[in-house]
């Protein structure tokens, strides 16, 4: 088999770009020419994972198969390819430097001093180079994360140049996205920041092969030879990627501009015909000219940053599409909803979802929204937190269990409806240590969650410590709340569902980090139906 090819993806002018759109949209164009393809991360913070922190900090923490808590654009990788990422796929300095100097202790440096070149920076490449050797990938996409220049990204770029050395230029390929902006004041586009941020790429010892030039306006073939000229690209080097209404957009405008073509060439890999993108492109189609609109509500604490629900909007996203329905998202905040005003919040909504969450500031805000989702027959789907909010509600207002709560929020509860797993009892540390990843569900037969699902074993991924509590199980049953899913396993209680009720699902598993363009997941897709109906 031929080498693996390396692709680096570094941003320059400012963060947010969007390095992990260009990164998936470009892996998402090379794999439909039939290349085996992955996208890595490397975030330079000195968390060892994101899991510790809060959602406005970086977004949601997205939780891959195996377990792990990693970097949002890690959703996006899998949203458009269509394949699960792993630990390997997301790396950050916290998690380098814990290798280093765990390394040491064990004295497995001999007496060497410790460096950062090229003690940190060999495991940096050895991080990048895992997914080449070990998975075999064709095509190994790594996304720098922040911004040349900043202090903490130095060793990364660094570990780039060296790679390139090592592996040689038709092995290699950097592309730098930057800014262009657009100044009303003279009505001209800019590219100065874009030829300052390639000098310092060049100050690192990186000459960037192409260059993705993110614009609100359509950039001149004039203004396109000044950045060639001035960066010392190709003409066909110089991308534009231009503001458009939907990141699923975003390959197909790269295929126009060439990029996949321009890349195939500079890594001389084979053309493999054209891109199928048909699929993607009936997505596309379906997305953008919706047959109904339908308005959901999203419950949630962290709602100020969307990022924080990435990829339960993205999913609502792609159910949409596959009902032909726009879906309009009304985030509420739960710490707004009160007894005097829920009413009047919710009214309207044709389907409500609350959110994943940890704590108890707003939980009581959550637990009405369930209320009034199952009193008044609404379709309501809770996703972690969100199924819990729904246990404690029924068990307040249909069981009758006055004080019932979740011993995350009350620990001296006389109800504890939802407690602490057995597994949890003991474990002190914050990261790392949650019920993690993907556990195996089996689905009741002739309940909604089946008929959504069509197949009785599952594999959902999982971001909690507290569960329901078998204890109370048959009084739930009885009152005319079911479990619809349990853990074959363990017993542990994954899916309660109200059959009474026209839509009324609550999952302890996260079914958005599973959801992608191509196979919108089943409950999102079941639960957007019965909202439109
Ligand atoms: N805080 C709850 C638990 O730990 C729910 C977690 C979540 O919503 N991801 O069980």
């Amino acid at each position: 088999m031929a080498a693996t090819k390396y692709i680096f993806v570094t941003g320059g002018v400012t963060s947010s770009l969007g390095k992990g759109i260009i990164s998936a949209s470009l892996g998402k164009l090379l794999q439909a020419r039939g290349f085996h393809v992955t996208i890595q991360k490397l975030d330079p913070y000195i968390n060892v994972d994101p899991g510790t922190l809060n959602p406005y900090e970086h977004g949601e923490c997205y939780v891959t198969i195996d377990g792990a808590e990693t970097d949002l654009d890690l959703g996006h990788y899998e949203r458009f390819l269509g394949v699960q990422t792993t630990q390997a796929n997301n790396v950050t300095t916290g998690r380098i430097y814990q290798t280093v100097i765990n390394k040491e202790r064990k004295g497995d440096y001999l007496g060497k001093t410790v460096q950062v070149i090229p003690h940190i920076t060999d495991e940096i490449k050895r991080r990048i180079k895992l997914l080449g050797s070990k998975y075999k990938y064709d095509v190994v996409i790594t996304e720098i994360g922040g911004t040349v220049g900043d202090i903490e990204s130095l060793p990364y770029i660094e570990s780039v140049r060296q790679l390139i050395w090592e592996m040689g230029e038709s092995n290699c390929l950097v592309i730098h996205l930057t800014l262009v902006p657009y100044l009303s004041a003279t009505g001209e586009l800019k590219t100065k920041p874009t030829q300052h941020s390639v000098k310092v790429l060049l100050e690192n010892g990186i000459q960037p092969h192409i260059l993705v030039l993110r614009t609100e306006r359509e950039i001149t073939i004039d203004l396109r030879k000044k950045v060639a000229l001035f960066c010392n690209v190709d003409l066909d080097s110089v991308i534009q990627s231009i503001n458009v209404s939907t990141i699923y957009e975003v390959p197909i405008l790269m295929q126009k501009e060439k990029l996949d073509v321009t890349v195939i060439k500079k890594l001389k890999l084979p053309e493999n015909g054209t891109p199928e993108l048909a699929p993607w492109k009936q997505f596309l189609k379906r997305l953008k000219n919706p047959k109904h609109t339908v308005k959901i509500g999203l419950i949630g604490k962290y709602v100020e940053l969307k990022d924080s629900y990435k990829s339960i909007n993205e999913s609502i996203i792609h159910a949409g599409a596959m009902n032909d329905s726009k879906v309009d998202v009304k985030f509420i905040h739960s710490e707004n909803i009160d007894e005097t005003n829920f009413t009047e919040l919710l009214k309207g909504l044709k389907g409500i979802i609350v959110a994943p969450g940890f704590g108890d500031r707003g939980i009581e805000g959550k637990i009405l929204a369930v209320k009034y989702a199952r009193e008044n027959n609404i379709p309501f789907f809770g996703i972690c937190l969100g199924l819990q909010c729904a246990v404690v509600e029924f068990a307040r207002n249909v069981l009758g269990f006055e004080k019932a709560h979740s011993t995350e929020m009350a620990t001296k509860t006389p109800y504890p409806v939802i407690d602490l797993m057995e597994e949890q009892k003991g474990i002190s540390d914050k990261g790392g240590t949650m019920r993690l990843g993907g556990y195996p569900c089996t689905i009741k037969k002739g309940t909604l969650t089946h008929k959504a699902y069509a197949v009785t074993e599952v594999i959902e991924r999982h971001r909690h410590r507290y569960e329901f509590n078998n204890l109370f199980l048959e009084a739930y049953e009885k009152a005319g709340m079911i479990a619809a899913g349990i853990n074959p396993d363990t017993n542990l209680v994954e899916i309660m569902e109200m059959p009474s009720h026209k839509w009324f699902v609550g999952v302890q598993f996260h079914p958005e980090y599973s959801s992608t363009v191509l196979k919108p997941h089943p409950l999102f897709v079941s639960f957007i139906k019965a909202a439109i109906s």
